[in-house]
């Protein structure tokens, strides 16, 4: 008989945790997972998934008006955000239930408290009841970092924009990131009004600049307004219900809502995790070794919380190879290089790899090949726009250090390039593959 009433103790049931739980059960450990909202996590619940939802709910606004170049009629067009917000949702609630299952097909028990650290063995749930395990994993995630400013109150987030009761007819999107870009692009689709404000002139700022730049042109012929440099300073609710913001100089404007999206905070506050004596870093992150493990032996820690990588396929990554190694003989790490991104704007963009000026930096001679051209799926897009692919070779080894699309689907074909940078290929083997034609992703094969 063990002396711990598990093997394994998970607290947060996201992306993370669920694939932890579920591999380390299936190498025969008994594994408890305690959730305090739903089961799924930001990505399922109120990220990566319904937002994607959202992205193809907007993008009929253009579809519907091309379908009609293409002779179609398609009659009256109108659009209900409640419509939109409720299929979403109900989709959410049927991948929920598909994740409880999966931990229930694997005796995963699920606990659905809060549940806080009390000691390097043992957790406390909101109940009172204490409960011993060998192992502890954390892997409660990220939460939207609010900025301080008089009203920031009256502001929403990422977590409650999918539950909007109504459309806002002007949107405020605070931030520069991955969040602040997506909703931009959704609500111009759906023809709400966007303004961004953004603290600097740099948005996306890990991508590379002239991929960002073609985005920012073509997101203002789309009609989203930009006010760079800029901050609030308060935010009060008129008498009639609007949002009346002070970006300070005299600049007062009026919106519906005003979504922040400022980066997201690792979630540890008031987790207990000084009766472990678990390490935090500046952010509040968990510090973890590379087979994520915590500064107290018994207790690890994946996902955003880490504040490594905060995207939802590493998350995976990270809880698989903890489980592995934990409970499955085979003690393994994350290769972190070479991790492909996209950002779901409208158009969408996608990069692998070193940007040009990160490989101009690090290597020094560079060559950079380049294809801006008008995809023939935009050809009735009033705005003539035109995607832009960039292709980053180490001069010396011709190996590609870097791939950046901007364009229409850009993320699945990147998806696959991806897998050319972490072979190691060179732009060679990419010369030699005959183009697949007519498609976007020919401009790959095709560079000079
Ligand atoms: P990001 O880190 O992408 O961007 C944060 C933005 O907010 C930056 O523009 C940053 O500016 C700005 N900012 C930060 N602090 C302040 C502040 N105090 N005042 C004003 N502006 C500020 O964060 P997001 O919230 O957009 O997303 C959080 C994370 O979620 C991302 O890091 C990403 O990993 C993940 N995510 C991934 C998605 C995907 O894969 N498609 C989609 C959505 C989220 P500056 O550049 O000057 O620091």
């Amino acid at each position: 008989m063990s002396q711990f009433d598990y093997d394994l103790f998970v607290i947060g049931a996201g992306s993370g945790g669920v694939r932890a739980a579920r591999i380390s059960a299936s190498h025969g450990a008994k594994v408890a997972i305690a959730e305090e909202y739903r089961v799924g996590g930001t990505c399922v619940i109120r990220g990566c998934v319904p937002k994607k939802m959202l992205v193809y709910g907007s993008m009929f606004a253009e579809e519907l008006s091309h379908a009609e170049k293409y002779g179609w009629s398609v009659g009256e067009k109108s659009f209900d955000w409640a419509a939109l917000r409720d299929f979403v949702n109900g989709d959410v609630d049927r991948l929920e239930g598909l994740y409880g299952k999966t931990l229930e097909s694997h005796d995963v028990e699920l606990i659905a408290e809060r549940a806080t650290i009390a000691g390097p063995n043992t957790v406390k749930l909101a109940s009172g009841r204490e409960i011993t395990a060998k192992h502890i994993l954390i892997a409660v995630g990220a939460w939207p970092a609010m900025p301080d400013f008089p009203g920031v109150e009256h502001c929403i987030s990422s977590n409650e924009i999918f539950h909007l009761e109504q459309q806002p007819k002007c949107l405020m999107v605070v931030g520069g990131g991955y969040i602040a870009m997506e909703f931009a692009g959704i609500f111009n689709a759906l023809g709400s009004e966007v303004t961004v404000v953004n603290r600097s002139d740099k948005i996306l700022r890990s991508y590379d600049d002239q991929i960002v730049e073609r985005m920012l042109h073509i997101a203002m012929g789309r009609g989203i307004n930009f006010r760079m440099h800029s901050e609030i300073k308060s935010v009060e609710r008129t008498a009639e219900g609007c949002l009346s913001v002070d970006l300070g100089e005299s600049n007062r404007v009026q919106v519906d809502q005003i979504l922040i999206a400022t980066g997201r905070n690792p979630k540890t506050d008031g987790l207990g995790l000084e009766n472990a004596g678990v390490q935090l870093g500046e952010k509040g992150e968990i510090i973890v070794d590379e087979y994520n493990r915590t500064s107290c032996e018994s207790i690890y820690a994946v996902g955003d919380v880490t504040d490594r990588v905060q995207l939802t396929p590493v998350a995976i990554r990270e809880g698989h190879a903890f489980a592995d190694s934990v409970f499955g003989g085979n003690p393994r790490t994350i290769d972190y290089d070479f991790i492909p991104s996209a950002v779901f704007s409208q158009p969408p963009l996608a990069g692998v790899g070193m940007t040009e000026k990160e490989a101009r930096r690090t290597h020094g001679n560079v060559r950079v090949y380049s294809s801006d051209f008008r995809p023939m799926k935009n050809i009735f897009s009033p705005h003539a726009e035109r995607g832009l692919y960039k292709m980053i070779v180490d001069d010396t080894s011709g190996k590609i250090l870097g791939i950046h699309m901007i364009g229409p689907e850009s993320p699945e074909i990147l998806q696959v390039a991806a897998v050319a940078l972490k072979a190691g290929l060179t732009k060679d083997a990419f010369d030699d593959t005959v183009a697949l034609h007519p498609s976007m992703a020919e401009e790959l094969v095709l560079l000079k």
